[in-house]
């Protein structure tokens, strides 16, 4: 058989995008399991998607992944959306099947993930999600999904915080409640999971921690952090320090990582392989 010089491609659209690390774990991915695949990093300016979304088609790409700011904008390019994509109303990657190209979003789905591998199953719990942004509604929407018995969302801007809380009532049946977050926040007391979904914390800002009143936070409670640089976040230490147990962004943003890698491959995902480089490109132990 003739030798194929030619390797399956996959990417990312977004601007900035300059500093996005996930390239180098989906490369050490396909090194770690022999594929002939290349990640591209891509800059694609506002006005410039719907040609990218093109080039998707006419390279042949196996698909690509979707960051700011063209995660919403992209819906108008598929042929197809995942349910949970359709609910939140954006999409973090795209897989081309044979022309077709299926959005799905999988943020929410690495964070679900990194719940299960902590031993946390959300069915039937409580919780409570601080902010109302993109990883808010992600989260929030995965965890109906997925069964929660309740979701607070607690937002400093009223309007975006309603208006997700009666999405989720609508589209997913869940019981939700908005809460206004202008003032330090208690943690509702009947809170089983509570996540921080803002940027608060995020690297260099990492003395920073969001406006709650820590003191309300429960040994009996799991908190999570989706801030993966620095893994070990202000919020987090605070909440081990009250004995809550506590997960960081790096099992998100490696699982939805994975997640991607499986759809566009086929394969499993080599985790191990995919957390030790990105730590490594944190610097982290
Ligand atoms: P968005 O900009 O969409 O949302 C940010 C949210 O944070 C908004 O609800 C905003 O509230 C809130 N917020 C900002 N500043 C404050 C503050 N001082 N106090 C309270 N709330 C605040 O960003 P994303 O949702 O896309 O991302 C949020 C974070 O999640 C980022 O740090 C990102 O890196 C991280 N992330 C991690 C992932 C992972 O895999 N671990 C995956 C995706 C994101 P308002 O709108 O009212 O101002």
């Amino acid at each position: 058989m003739a030798k194929c010089y030619r390797s399956e491609l996959v990417g990312a659209f977004g601007c900035p995008i300059d500093e996005n690390p996930t390239g180098v774990m989906e490369e050490a991915a396909f090194a770690a399991k022999g594929l002939d695949y290349r990640y591209l990093t891509i800059k694609v300016e506002k006005g410039d998607l719907e040609d990218a979304m093109k080039a998707v088609r006419a390279f042949h790409m196996k698909g690509i992944n979707i960051t700011i700011p063209h995660k919403v904008a992209v819906l108008n390019y598929l042929d197809e959306l995942s349910e949970a994509a359709g609910i939140i109303g954006a999409v973090n990657m795209v897989v081309n099947r044979d022309g077709k190209l299926y959005g799905e979003n999988t943020d929410g789905k690495g964070y679900l993930k990194s719940l299960t591998d902590a031993g946390v199953s959300p069915a039937g719990k409580c919780i409570t999600v601080l902010g109302a942004g993109g990883a808010a509604r992600a989260i929030s929407v995965e965890c109906a999904l997925a069964g929660v018995k309740k979701i607070y969302i607690a937002n400093i801007e009223r309007e975006q915080g309603e208006e997700l809380t009666a999405m989720l009532k609508e589209k997913t049946g869940v019981e939700a409640e908005f809460l206004m977050w202008d003032h330090t926040l208690d943690v509702p007391d009947d809170t089983e999971i509570l996540s921080n979904a803002t940027s608060v914390g995020l690297y260099p800002h990492t003395d920073q921690k969001p406006n709650i009143n820590y003191d309300t936070i429960r040994p009996d409670m799991v908190v999570t952090d989706v801030i993966f640089n620095d893994p070990n976040s202000l919020f987090l230490r605070e909440a081990g320090a009250r004995g809550a147990k506590t997960i960081n962004g790096l099992g998100m943003l490696v699982n939805q990582g994975a997640l991607n890698f499986t759809m566009w491959t086929g394969v499993e995902a080599p985790v191990d392989v995919m957390t030790d480089t990105l730590k490594r490109e944190f610097d982290l132990k």
